[in-house]
């Protein structure tokens, strides 16, 4: 039997030096090891040596570079708790911004909104969409990679949308039919280059899926695909929302200036340029 007091220490002696530690980490460490509440930890004096074992199973891993959300599958996001694992991006705080601004852009609408969300990984953007504005919008979701589908699909289960959202696998718009058009498109695509793919910090190199994250030399391909196909997909007033890199503005807007599209930032939490919206 050892104190809690001296497990929470011993924990975050280790873990602080973890580039991607977060303060508090211990805590939310032990109760997922342990499956018990915030409440029921703080009630706590002691841990069994069962107990112990557990929580030491997932330091190791922990130690090892990997993230909280990874070693336990889920990621809260927008509220929701999503399911994840390592073949999707863990779902990032600034992509909230860009589900804030589609479902301000949705409930302004008049009519229903027919919605597409590309590269969706964990799903994360359209199911949002999906549980916060309801019967307004109607969500098709999409990716190339059929194990980041099966998440998707879990977690479209989960969150009760299985037989509200269309589930799709494609390559971008490989897979659309030319009649199959949309108000919004919504896309975070992979976009990061393959210099700045090295300078990742390991949690994110070595646990997030690489074709989530890289976006070809440049970082730029998937908004050269958009820019070129995203305008024959869109109906009247149609409009795309795209998460970008916080470097990227000025060359993305060259990106879609060049295909006469009109366009514009938006600031994230950290006040990086984060969101786009392009029209035509
Ligand atoms: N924002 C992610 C990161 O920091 C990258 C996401 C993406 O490529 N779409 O790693």
């Amino acid at each position: 039997m050892t104190s809690k007091g001296q497990v929470l220490k011993d924990i975050k002696n280790k873990i602080k030096s973890l580039e991607d530690y977060s303060e508090n980490e211990e805590y939310v460490l032990i109760e997922k090891s342990l499956n018990i509440t915030k409440e029921q930890l703080f009630l706590k004096q002691n841990f069994i040596s069962s107990e112990l074992g557990k929580i030491s199973r997932k330091l190791k891993r922990r130690l090892s570079g990997e993230p909280i959300n990874k070693i336990f599958k889920e990621q809260n996001f927008f509220g929701f708790d999503f399911y994840i694992n390592k073949n999707v991006l863990a779902p990032r705080k600034e992509t909230e911004e860009l589900v804030e601004r589609v479902s301000m852009d949705i409930k302004k609408s008049k009519e229903g909104v027919k919605l597409l969300d590309m590269c969706t990984g964990s799903g994360c953007i359209g199911l949002t969409l999906k549980l916060i504005c309801k019967d307004k919008v109607n969500v098709e979701i999409s990716d190339i990679d059929k194990k980041a589908l099966s998440v998707a699909r879990l977690n479209a289960e989960k969150f009760g949308l299985k037989t509200r959202v269309k589930i799709k696998k494609s390559n971008m718009f490989e897979r659309l039919k030319s009649d199959e058009k949309f108000d919004i498109i919504t896309c975070n695509p992979p976009y990061i280059s393959k210099s700045e793919y090295n300078k990742l910090s390991n949690g994110v190199k070595n646990f997030d899926p690489k074709i989530a994250l890289l976006g070809g030399e440049d970082g730029l391909d998937f908004y050269r695909i958009l820019a070129k196909e995203g305008s024959n997909y869109l109906l009247k007033n149609g409009r795309m929302y795209l998460e970008i890199g916080y470097n990227q503005k000025s060359k993305v807007e060259k990106i879609f200036k060049d295909y006469n599209y009109k366009f514009e930032c938006y600031k994230d939490y950290s006040n990086n340029d984060r969101i786009v919206k392009v029209w035509k």
